[in-house]
């Protein structure tokens, strides 16, 4: 991993620019982190940079407990003793991360999923917070984003900086990958419409970098736009009866998407949340057959 590197966003707002995007907002000699970065070497050069400027740990707030946001969790409590804050659903994984791997399979995660792209180390979430309102008695709010995990966050520092998690995607990584995980799309696009009203003055989503009001809004509607096509393109894959497997093998298809073991169930939880909303949408029907679920389009 190359060296990390704080960069300050606002006066006392900083972010540390890595594959997931780390928050710090600082008072006096305190710094509470927005998530923790990928992985265990994310957490120790994250401690590097606060030892250098004689910082001191209270408190991690995650966004959500995805492994690549609550990776360093683990190693900067460890060496800390810092307070972790997460939301009920968020928390439950980041104390038993095999749960993470355990809803995206669906079952028990054989051993090519138990790796740390899914699999972080477990840590103890010391303050369950609500998705709304002040963080304990920090200066930081948090705004919920349903849509993208169980019961993500925003958080907005003072400096009004809203590190807005994986909500909105930036465009380069959208343009690439086409598909980026959604479990609840009907809320999505409700945490969309909010956030097209939001009137902070820069945005850091995770992966991606910040942006500022105008920027924001257009990437808000290019995030939209990919996702009503990847709800066309799903729709477009029932038209003949097919199982859910054979829906994943269409879109794949359509954007050329070669599968690896945690693609495949980051892509196919995906489809399958898809078709949740186009039945709950009464765009589809599920049928029984000879031992198979087929969807067919309405
Ligand atoms: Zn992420």
């Amino acid at each position: 991993m190359p060296p990390l590197i704080l960069t300050r966003l606002a006066p006392s707002t900083y972010y540390i620019p890595s594959p997931s995007n780390v928050g710090m907002y600082v008072n006096d000699n305190e710094a509470i982190l927005i998530d923790s970065g990928n992985d265990k070497e994310a957490g120790r050069q994250i401690l590097k940079i606060l030892k250098e400027r004689n910082r001191e740990l209270s408190l991690i707030i995650n966004t959500h407990s995805n492994a690549d946001h609550i990776g360093g969790n683990e190693f900067l409590q460890k060496r800390t003793g810092c307070r972790i804050a997460a939301t009920a659903m968020e928390a439950a994984l980041t104390e038993h991360p095999v749960l993470e791997s355990t809803i995206l399979n669906g079952a028990y995660p054989h051993k090519r999923l138990r790796n740390k792209f899914l699999l972080a180390k477990p840590s103890l979430v010391t303050d369950i917070i609500p998705n709304n309102n002040p963080v304990l008695d920090t200066q930081l709010n948090a705004v919920p984003l349903p849509g993208h995990f169980l019961d993500m966050i925003a958080v907005q520092t003072p400096d009004n900086v809203l590190f807005t998690a994986d909500s909105i995607i930036s465009e380069e990584i959208l343009s690439k990958y086409h598909i980026h995980f959604l479990y609840d799309v009907k809320a999505h696009f409700e945490t969309l419409e909010m956030l097209k009203k939001r009137e902070d003055k820069l945005f850091v989503p995770s992966h991606g970098k910040p942006v500022g009001l105008h920027e924001f809004k257009d990437l808000v509607n290019f995030n939209e736009q990919k996702i009503r096509e990847n709800i066309d393109v799903v729709l477009n894959s029932t038209m003949t009866a097919a199982t859910s497997e054979e829906i994943l093998a269409l879109v794949c298809n359509h954007y050329s998407i070669e599968l690896n073991a945690n693609q495949y169930v980051l892509i196919f939880s995906t489809v399958r949340s898809i078709l949740s909303y186009l039945l709950d949408d009464n765009q589809v029907d599920i049928i029984y057959n000879s031992g198979r679920m087929l969807w067919r389009k309405l």
